[in-house]
């Protein structure tokens, strides 16, 4: 079961008169419970896929699936962008010549929102937790962020207050935290961060971890016990999360099973590596 499909996905990035094209009629599937990998040299547009992926940057042309929702679907990309959060549309002559502005569409706004909570947990390289939260409130934060909108509809949502407690208390010693559960995040080093940032990735059940670069600010003790523990929530069969990554670091590519190779915005290899087994023992 695909849980991300994308197609003929296409970026460019304005430059000057000219575009950059960042990513070029890239094509495909992620797969449920793949531990997979965006790579390819700085400049080959990893990011800009994963930014796209998490609904975070918008394709100049091209689909993305995420479940069974089409994204774009009835949206003419070739006629707008956006910029600084509104939406730019030059739809037809009179707007083209006033160069309308309005806000994303309402329809897609919630659209992406409401995914992106559901959908999608995120992983940062600079792990980006709050600073005067402890460990228990930072991963407790996205379950406190709800919206009327279907879309955005966490399975946690329906949990009991003791129901949600306990999930963010398994969570935390998943991730090896137990005894740091009351200790503010500024108290903690880098490694127990990313722990934290894991744990806060996967709070609301999201069946889709995105990590740019996630061991770039660990050093490589820190990083081997990052990376050895995604692996381990990855083919964890109770919580059948997949993981994507953007990443150049060779040994988070050797971990995974499916590796996307990039150069210059182009696909050059979609490897599915022999042995991989999907919920199966880890190797
Ligand atoms: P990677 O993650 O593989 O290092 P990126 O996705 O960051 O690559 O960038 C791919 C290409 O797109 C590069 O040539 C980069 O300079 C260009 N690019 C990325 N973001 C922007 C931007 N916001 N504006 C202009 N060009 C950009």
């Amino acid at each position: 079961m695909s849980v991300i499909t994308i197609s003929h996905l296409c970026k460019n990035y304005p430059l000057g008169k000219q575009e950059v094209q960042a990513v070029k009629d890239v094509s495909f599937n992620i797969e449920r419970g793949e531990f997979a990998a965006i790579s390819g040299p700085s400049g080959s547009g990893k990011s800009t896929i994963l930014n796209m992926i998490g609904l975070i940057d918008l394709p100049t042309s091209g689909s993305i699936i995420i479940g069974d929702t089409d994204v774009y679907k009835g949206i003419n990309l070739a006629d707008a962008e956006v910029q600084n959060d509104r939406w730019v549309s030059s739809g037809n002559e009179k707007d083209a010549k006033k160069k309308k502005r309005t806000t994303i569409p309402a329809k897609l706004d919630r659209r992406i929102t409401g995914l992106r909570r559901s959908h999608l947990g995120f992983i940062f390289q600079t792990f980006n937790l709050i600073p005067v939260l402890n460990v228990y409130e930072n991963i407790e934060f996205p379950l406190l962020i709800k919206s009327k909108n279907p879309v955005a509809k966490s399975p946690v949502d329906d949990f009991s207050k003791k129901e949600k407690e306990d999930w963010v208390n398994f969570l935390i010693e998943k991730v090896g935290l137990t005894d740091w559960r009351d200790h503010k995040s500024s108290e903690l080093s880098g490694g127990q961060r990313q722990r934290v940032a894991i744990a806060r990735a996967l709070v609301t059940k999201a069946p889709v971890i995105l990590a740019d670069e996630p061991t770039a600010n660990l050093d490589s003790e820190n990083s081997k016990q990052i990376l050895s523990l995604m692996k381990d929530l990855n083919r964890d069969k109770d919580l059948q999360t997949t993981f994507i990554f953007s990443t150049h670091d060779a040994r988070i590519v050797n971990m995974c099973d499916h590796v996307v190779h990039l150069l210059d915005g182009k696909i050059t290899n979609d490897e599915y590596k022999t042995g991989s087994d999907i919920y199966g023992e880890a190797d």
